[in-house]
């Protein structure tokens, strides 16, 4: 598997990413105290029969940073390298992701330490269900929301809704979102973060003045994000001149044929050894002379050390934490200018909204109805973040987060919740 560099605490980052928003924000002592830390945090064991008939120890997270806009919302992931503290920094996110596209929601994030990809689907759905049953105490429609993340999909949504729905003796629909069609999932939520980073990235070339049509793009990671927003930008004109994933990357200056190259990593699994590319290296992605980079894998893929060598317009964060502090301030002084994650994957969990809304009515919206409800709120929190980055001359990322950490601070001061 490719590595990227990812020493660097995740949660340190969104902890020095809040302090700055709030230093620039003015924001008091107290009301800092109440809505920086994670409300609840649940770390479980979970232990799975594997198909050779040996238990397995996992250990799996749930964390809720904040419930005072709403039930906690957020994604499961599986990963080897998930910790207790990314899980934090991915709730926390979800935090001021929420507040940003403005929905009734706080933040959630849960994860388990595994490679999905050495396990079978019994094995996967043996842990998923322990999983579900370990942290039941915290989820729940009007408690806290799990979603996909990486490595996990609407068929493990469908395992979880399964496992909570039986210990009640009824289908509950709404306890989790991105659910196969079928269980009540939403049309247009398998799209919708790709979806919203498309739009986003609509909305930067407008500011820059700079045509979608023929634009070359680079996107690092082709999973749910990072190939559905490749395919919008391809249908759009916009060349994807190369893309990766964790086995490789391709390259081909006259741009990749994405739908093409979406069949191929469905049925082969990977994007290594697509006809009409050459292989190039990761680092080579990423330093690639191109007008927008799509950073769609996982933290920390740009850094101090290689943010120099970003020769992109835009970086459009369709993954969470894809920039380090230290590499946005090399970014703002090149003058890169950043989508930032919060408002750029915002999409996914506003379809999830949308998804619980109609759960929660039994009634179903049209596909065309939630693209443009999409489109509408996208389009809304980027210029709400371009007007604080414009008046308090700010970058985007601390904008976006101002605007986010300003409406959690509003709410906790109108509740009145202080000891
Ligand atoms: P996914 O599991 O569908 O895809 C992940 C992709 O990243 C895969 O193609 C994988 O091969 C690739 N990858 C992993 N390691 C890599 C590496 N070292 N170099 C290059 N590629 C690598 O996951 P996803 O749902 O697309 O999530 C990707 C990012 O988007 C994550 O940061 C996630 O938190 C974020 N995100 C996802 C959603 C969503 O709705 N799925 C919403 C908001 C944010």
């Amino acid at each position: 598997m490719l590595t990227l560099v990812s020493q660097a605490n995740a949660y340190d980052v969104a902890m020095e990413n809040f302090d700055t928003a709030a230093n620039a924000m003015g924001l008091d002592k107290n009301t800092r105290e109440m809505i920086k830390y994670p409300e609840r945090m649940l770390t479980v064991g979970v232990p799975v029969r594997m198909d050779d008939g040996k238990i397995h120890r996992f250990e799996g997270y749930r964390v809720q940073h904040s419930s005072v806009r709403g039930p906690a919302k957020g994604g499961i992931r599986f990963h080897p390298q998930v910790t207790l503290d990314e899980v934090k920094a991915l709730a926390t996110w979800m935090t001021w992701k929420c507040a940003v596209v403005n929905i009734p929601f706080g933040g959630a994030k849960g994860g388990i330490t595994c490679d999905p990809k050495k396990m079978s689907p019994g094995e996967l759905e043996r842990m998923t269900r322990r999983y579900t049953s370990a942290i039941l105490p915290l989820i729940g429609p009007e408690q806290d929301i799990p979603a996909p993340d990486v490595y996990t999909n609407s068929q493990t949504m469908a395992w979880i809704m399964d496992t909570y729905s039986m210990t009640k003796g009824y289908a509950i629909p709404g306890v989790v979102t991105g659910k196969p069609i079928s269980l009540g999932g939403s049309l247009g939520r398998n799209e919708a973060t790709g979806r919203g980073v498309f739009y986003t990235i609509e909305c930067a070339c407008e500011h820059l003045h700079m045509p979608l049509r023929d634009a070359t793009i680079a996107v690092q990671g082709f999973g749910n994000a990072g190939s559905i927003a490749a395919q919008l930008l391809f249908d759009a004109g916009a060349k994807i001149v190369a893309v990766s994933d964790s086995t490789g990357c391709v390259y081909n200056k006259e741009g990749l044929n994405i739908p093409e190259l979406i069949k191929m990593k469905a049925l082969c699994g990977h994007v290594e050894g697509f006809p009409e590319s050459e292989p190039i290296l990761p680092q080579q992605l990423l330093a690639l002379e191109c007008d927008i980079l799509v950073p769609a894998a996982l933290e920390n893929a740009i850094h101090a050390d290689n943010a120099a060598a970003v020769r992109a317009k835009i970086v459009a964060e369709a993954a969470n934490g894809p920039v380090m502090p230290a590499a946005d301030r090399i970014l703002e002084s090149d003058d890169v200018f950043v989508i930032p994650d919060i408002l750029c994957n915002a999409g996914g969990v506003t379809v999830s909204y949308f998804e619980w809304v109609q759960d929660e009515q039994h009634l179903f919206w049209e596909a065309a109805d939630i693209y443009k409800r999409l489109e509408r709120v996208m389009k809304t929190a980027f210029r709400d973040v371009m007007k604080i980055h414009l008046e308090r001359k700010v970058p985007m990322r601390i904008a976006a987060n101002m605007l986010g950490i300003g409406r959690v601070a509003e709410a906790v001061q109108i509740r009145g919740i202080y000891p």
